[in-house]
């Protein structure tokens, strides 16, 4: 579902999702127009209002007023972070769309470089947070553990210490809008679809006003989304613990079985029971981790992802397209994206 959209496609779009951000957004938004009207290209602005409970939507609709360059897309409640994203990668028109942060956390500045490196032709272009400045040792370290954890389960590389801060190329928009999974991991999806993608290293500030919306909760819940959308390693563990007991129970009766014959001291019939115990919890366990197996396939299956993006045609009319609404053709693309001295 789109809105219409009205007057000529901006070349770049600025994709800011917004929970309870009243004491932050003019700031932000001047820093973030300031820093777009350097590049010199057309832009919109999107803010999402993610359901907030605050100021957000009163202060949004007076800066929509006063700058129509500035779009805003209401959710109707709290949907969170990552689909608040997709709604406004739904939205946006721009050639290239910018995801950044309301807090400030991710510097507006950093854009115009991300702008010059897509020129120069990357499609990805993501911040790399360098050092986390004003952030709980709690949450740089968990956040530190999570990204190299999820990488040793995930089929997919995701980038070490990148947050959602990046620039997306209208055809990784499309892709990532073809994608209908319920459970939005962007950075995951993001590394995903693939295409060609370069890192710019940051400082990330401290929030520049409120507080973090992510609760311990909200983090726990996005780990958990990370990890299960992006591998069925946990679905393994049955699997891995069956065999591990059922083989300790064959080794336990075996050596059982040797001594007793051996020298004719058996072991007390308690000892066998334990075995016998062992052996069938082991055989559960190797069948539940097969019906996981089935099991993870199937939700594999379910994402319904489509199997292939194209990056480029050749000899038609458009390089790559999904709605009506985004359609560019390759010379709207093309002229976007070349042409521009960072
Ligand atoms: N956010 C959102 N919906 C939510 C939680 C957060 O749209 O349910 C937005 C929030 O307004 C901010 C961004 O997502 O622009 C990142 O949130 P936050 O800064 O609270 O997370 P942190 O930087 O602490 O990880
Ligand atoms: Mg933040």
């Amino acid at each position: 579902m789109r809105l219409a959209s009205f007057g000529p496609k901006p070349e770049i779009s600025a994709v800011v999702p917004c929970f309870n951000e009243d004491a932050v957004l003019p700031e932000t938004t001047r820093r973030l127009t300031a820093s777009l009207e350097q590049i010199g290209r057309s832009f919109e602005i999107v803010f999402v209002d993610d359901g907030s409970r605050d100021n957000t939507p009163r202060i949004l609709t007076e800066l929509h007023a006063s700058d129509p360059r500035i779009r805003v897309v209401r959710l109707s409640r709290n949907f969170g972070h990552q689909v608040a994203i997709s709604a406004g990668l739904e939205y946006a028109r721009g050639a290239a769309v910018v995801l950044i942060d309301a807090d400030l956390q991710d510097p507006p500045e950093v854009i115009p470089e991300m702008v010059a490196l897509w020129s120069q032709g990357h499609d990805v272009v993501y911040g790399t947070r360098q050092n986390r400045d004003g952030e709980t040792a709690f949450k740089t370290l968990t956040a530190k553990w999570f990204y190299r954890f999820i990488n040793r389960l995930s089929d997919v590389p995701i980038p070490l210490d990148s947050g959602d801060f990046r620039l997306l190329d209208r055809k990784v928009v499309d892709a990532l809008l073809a994608m209908p999974e319920r459970d939005r991991f962007m950075r995951g999806m993001v590394s995903w679809v693939g295409f060609q993608q370069v890192s710019v290293p940051y400082d990330r500030a401290p929030r520049h006003a409120g507080d973090s919306k992510y609760t311990l909760f909200k983090m726990a819940r996005f780990a958990t989304d990370g990890i299960l959308s992006f591998s069925i390693a946990p679905l393994r563990i049955a699997t891995l613990l069956g065999v591990a007991a059922s083989a300790l129970a064959l080794l336990g009766g075996l050596t059982a079985a040797g001594i007793g014959l051996a020298n004719g001291r058996w072991m007390a019939p308690w000892g066998w029971v334990v075995l016998v115990v062992l052996l069938l919890g082991g055989a559960q366990l190797l069948c539940l981790g097969i019906l996981g197996e089935y099991l993870g396939r199937t939700y594999g299956e379910n994402k319904r992802r489509p199997l292939y993006f194209v990056r480029e045609t050749l000899g038609f009319d458009e390089p790559f397209s999904r709605t009506a609404e985004s359609r560019l053709t390759h010379e709207e693309h093309r002229s976007a994206r070349a042409g521009f001295e960072g």
